[in-house]
């Protein structure tokens, strides 16, 4: 249930607002003054700021400018005067939208969804999703670079993770040792193709069942090695 902050110095117009709000399926709180509204709305997570421009202490404004210090939280400022519109758009405060009174509660909780709508549809953009390889029990989070087996975290070195990630990209590929050892290590390493092997020991050590009969990482006598799929 999203949360909604109303910073409102006006009793019974913070209880309106909440009561409509909380008819449209909202969790409301109320501060009615401007120092504790600041404090909520900057130490806990609201989904929703409302605030009334004038207000004793800490008048709306300041309490948006401080939030946006740190928050990206939308929020609606109310105003008692229409000319305070001007001054708000003049600001730059960051607010998101901002409404005169007296208005409609309804208006007021339309308003309220389309910006948690538009808010959630950003955070959602915004949020990528990790790359991940999964084959039968193995999962490779390639973002993470984390390496489960069977839902079990397997701690891997960055080249072991680096060559399994390789040859699970390329399924069914028998790769030489050559290939891999130009491929994951870099031409000024020190070792030679004996390193690939010892890496391969590993990486199955951690990977298969039971290492004298790979299932994953499969070696092709004389030439190479593939993941089979
Ligand atoms: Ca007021």
């Amino acid at each position: 249930m999203s949360k909604i902050l109303i910073v409102e110095d006006e009793v019974s117009i913070a209880e309106l607002e909440r009561d409509y709000l909380e008819l449209g399926g909202f969790e409301v709180e109320i501060k009615n003054n401007g120092k504790e509204g600041l404090e909520a709305a900057i130490n806990a997570d609201y989904d929703l700021l409302i605030l009334d421009l004038m207000l004793p202490e800490v008048d709306g404004f300041e309490i948006c400018r401080k939030v946006r210090e740190t928050k990206n939280t939308p929020i609606l400022l109310v105003s008692a005067k229409k000319d305070d519109i001007d001054k708000i758009r003049g600001l730059g405060l960051g607010a998101d939208d901002y409404i005169t009174k007296p208005f409609s509660p309804s208006e007021l909780v339309a308003r309220v969804k389309a910006h948690l709508a538009r808010y959630e549809r950003l955070i959602g953009s915004m949020a990528q999703e990790n790359e991940i390889i999964e084959i039968r029990g193995i999962k490779i989070d390639k973002t993470a670079r984390r390496v489960y087996v069977n839902g079990e975290e397997k701690a891997f070195t960055t080249k072991e993770f680096d060559l399994l990630t390789f040859l699970a990209q390329n399924p069914n590929h028998v790769f030489t040792k050559e290939e891999l050892f130009r491929e994951i290590w870099d031409m000024e390493s020190i070792g030679d193709i004996a390193t690939v092997t010892v890496h391969i020991k590993k990486i199955r050590e951690k990977i298969e069942f039971d290492t004298s009969k790979p299932q994953y990482i499969e070696t092709i006598w004389g030439v190479g090695y593939r993941f089979k799929v």
